[in-house]
């Protein structure tokens, strides 16, 4: 950005991403420091620990996690470069945090492939997608004949592997841009639903349920009061040793998704 002050209106996690990497900019974030059930589910010394009980094991973490996390971890992955990137990796064994769910279907996409490794995983899970079952895509299929089923990997692995797409926010518009397909389900943040409504009114979009509460803390109130006058919380601050370690996962990220 090419603006002084750069306003996330998402989650800690994002907006100390957006901090790491614009370190001269302020960057404000209207919700407050707040975090979300993946990003907090583990901390840079959980992971400092769990990379000691595996020595010489390459750690992958997933962007949706704090800054912490990513200063000790080889690179940060996204959702749409994560399958790429863990077969990229050399080595039979790999540590992934901290989505565990995401982590069971790094590990079946590697067998899929043909190019498997030991997946070591810790951490928790996105409150929003781990709501998924099995049971929604059959119901779904049956009300709807024809329906293409769309799933973001931080859904179960048993929910994944009965739909007929799995990948990230972008890859998931992508399918739905270049599909001659009318009808999609979708097992995913409303924000995604909403947007693709919107871009496709000649398509139809089933959605379950599946609304991030932590997402909606931003309003319109308080990204005026973090525009004019922020509160000492909703500016994001990165400890300066942990940014640069952070920054060094982010940019091999890059390279390694090229
Ligand atoms: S949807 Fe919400 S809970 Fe899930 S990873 Fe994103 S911010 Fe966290």
């Amino acid at each position: 950005s090419t603006a002084d002050i750069i306003v996330f209106a998402g989650v800690w996690f994002m907006a100390e991403t957006a901090k790491i990497i614009n370190p001269d900019k302020k960057v404000v974030i209207p919700a407050g420091k707040a975090g979300c059930t993946l990003a907090d589910s583990m901390t840079g010394e959980d992971v400092k620990k769990l990379r000691e009980k595996h020595p010489g094991v390459p750690a992958l973490c997933y962007i949706n996690s704090s800054a912490d996390v990513k200063a000790v971890c080889d690179s940060c992955v996204t959702s749409g470069n994560v399958f790429d990137i863990a077969q990229k990796i050399p080595g039979n064994e790999l540590i992934f945090v901290p989505d565990m769910l995401m982590a069971q279907n790094i590990d079946a996409e590697l067998k899929r492939r043909g190019t498997p490794k030991k997946i070591i995983s810790s951490g928790g899970s996105c409150c929003v997608h781990d709501k998924y079952r099995p049971e929604i895509v059959d119901k779904l299929r049956a009300e709807h004949p024809g329906i293409k089923m769309l799933a973001h990997p931080e859904c179960p692995i048993e929910v994944c592997q009965k739909c007929d797409y799995v990948g990230s926010t972008k890859g998931m518009a992508s399918y739905v841009a270049s599909s001659p397909d009318k009808t999609f389900g979708m097992l995913t943040e409303f924000g995604l639903v909403n947007r693709l409504e919107a871009e496709h009114p000649d398509k139809t979009f089933i959605w379950p349920y599946g609304v991030c509460s932590y997402m909606k803390k931003n309003s319109l109130i308080n990204t005026l009061e973090a525009l004019i006058d922020p509160r000492p919380d909703q500016v994001v601050t990165v400890d300066g040793r942990v940014a640069v370690q952070a920054k060094k996962a982010i940019e091999k990220m890059f390279e390694l998704a090229k």
